[in-house]
């Protein structure tokens, strides 16, 4: 796009830009950059792209195919609010030379492969998403380390994890100035120390671009969240992106330390990803009826249909830590059950209530922050098509307080659950692994990656500890 490239350089020469950072996602949701200097930055850059050693990231290439090329995409950039020099930051994919084609193994590529599937099946033009991303704020953690029996100190006033600290106590824990277990929502200061710097996160997002609104503690000790802007699939993945840049270097500037782990403090409340969703066409919301249940549509009956259905491999990509099994159980605001309803906060599924013809949407809140956005949406927005494609009626709403059911209610009601760990949800991603492979939007070889990466990197070692109440 001519116009976006020329406002880019327009940039460079406005803001004095020295350097020029390429960003791209990986697999587990990591962001990865190199910098140029901004002489060597021209409009081949944008056109031939610029490599780099694709065998050093995790799960990518092997050593001897490793040259890959990033693709930096104009109209992404922001200027990096935590360098020292003007530094321009620009959001890249990554394209496989061998190929000829974006990379498989690229979330952000696969994303727009799912962007483009809804758009070809002519059930929409667009797909919004809204996500919110909770996080903890730590002042001082301290880490039991499984194999040496010594507790890690993070002592974030150096910027570092000091290790070696003795403690009888082995449950991640806070300890600063903090409301009590789930006393955060939301008494004002001194209570909530977190003020001025959810503030300072805020500000700091409006200036690499988000739109923020609603700021506020958490229910947690310690919990935050800032409320920023819907916005298109791959702009709402990159916008999770630049969220978790900015609140987790705020905190680092501050001495603080932030994490979007779903479950760090056990009893308390933990870290989700509430996704908001709805599909446009003609520039028209599919998910608005007004004679529907909380104005919403069969559309957006059968959207939520197909996620529920395939919640236990979406949550592969959704819930993508073996810690995010820990937030999904009753009393704690984050569902195990499937099912939906407006209002309901024990649902997996909840329809705001009262949202009008331009609101109405499907907040799915199973999700947490663990994984890759790109691929977490992709796999929402590929559930629900399924939903729509065969019908898939959810059937009615669930008013009850969810949370109360016993287990035999559950089975004598066919409530399904969410799976209880990530191999769970891993093998029935690979049992239902047709649903992602549609429109040839994940392929096999990424689907064999990721499985094998999760297994590798997470399951298997969290598998085989010990835990320490075990003891
Ligand atoms: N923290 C809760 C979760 O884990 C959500 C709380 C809320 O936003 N109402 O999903
Ligand atoms: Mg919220
Ligand atoms: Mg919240
Ligand atoms: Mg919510």
């Amino acid at each position: 796009d001519e116009a976006k490239l020329q406002k880019l350089f327009d940039t460079i020469k406005e803001e004095e830009i020295e350097f020029v950072d390429f960003r791209f996602t990986d697999i587990k949701g990591t962001w990865h950059h190199v910098t140029y200097n901004v002489k060597a930055v021209n409009e081949d850059t944008f056109k031939n792209g610029l490599p780099f050693d694709g065998s050093s990231l995790p799960a990518w290439q092997p050593i001897n195919k490793s040259d890959m090329v990033l693709v930096p995409e104009a109209g992404t950039e922001f200027v990096d609010p935590f360098t020292a020099d003007p530094t321009l930051v620009v959001i890249c994919d990554v394209y496989d030379i061998y190929k000829n084609q974006p990379y498989e193994k690229c979330p952000r590529s696969i994303a727009k492969k799912a962007l483009k599937y809804l758009q070809e099946s002519g059930i929409g033009d667009v797909a919004y998403f809204g996500p919110e991303n909770e996080f903890f704020v730590f002042d001082n953690v301290k880490v039991r380390d499984e194999i040496n029996c010594q507790y890690y100190e993070v002592d974030t006033s150096e910027g570092e994890w000091n290790r070696g600290v003795d403690s009888p106590e082995y449950d991640v824990y806070n300890i600063g100035h903090r409301p009590g277990t789930k006393g955060g929502y939301f008494p004002v200061p001194p209570v909530d120390s977190m003020m001025d710097l959810r503030a300072e996160m805020s500000q700091v997002m409006e200036e690499v671009g988000l739109e923020t609104y609603v700021i506020h503690h958490e229910v947690a000790q310690g919990q935050g969240e800032i409320g920023v802007k819907f916005g298109t699939l791959i702009e709402a993945a990159d916008n999770v992106q630049k969220l978790k840049y900015v609140v987790k270097n705020v905190a680092h500037i501050n001495g603080k330390t932030a994490t979007f782990m779903p479950k760090p403090l056990y009893g308390d409340n933990g870290n989700g990803m509430h996704t908001h969703i709805s599909i446009w066409k003609d520039g028209k919301n599919l998910f608005y009826d007004p004679s529907g249940y909380a104005n919403l549509s069969q559309f957006g009956k059968y959207f939520i249909g197909g996620v529920l259905k395939h919640a236990k491999a979406v949550a592969a990509f959704t819930n993508a830590s073996t810690n995010s099994y820990k937030r999904l159980i009753p009393g704690f605001e984050a569902p195990s059950i499937l099912a939906y309803s407006a209002q309901n906060r024990s649902a997996s599924c909840r329809i705001p209530w009262g949202a009008g013809e331009k609101s109405v949407r499907a907040e799915f809140r199973f999700p947490d922050s663990s994984g890759n956005p790109y691929l977490a949406f992709t796999a929402l927005l590929l559930a629900g098509i399924d939903g729509i494609k065969n019908k898939i009626d959810p059937g009615d709403p669930m008013e009850m307080d969810l949370f109360e059911l016993t287990l035999d209610e559950i089975r004598e009601k066919g409530i399904q659950q969410m799976p209880h760990t990530l191999r769970e949800a891993i093998e029935n991603m690979l049992a239902n692994r047709d649903l992602f492979k549609v429109g040839d939007v994940m392929t096999e070889e990424f689907i064999q990656t990721y499985q094998h990466y999760k297994f590798e990197t997470s399951i298997w070692p969290w598998e085989g500890r010990p835990h320490p109440y075990e003891f």
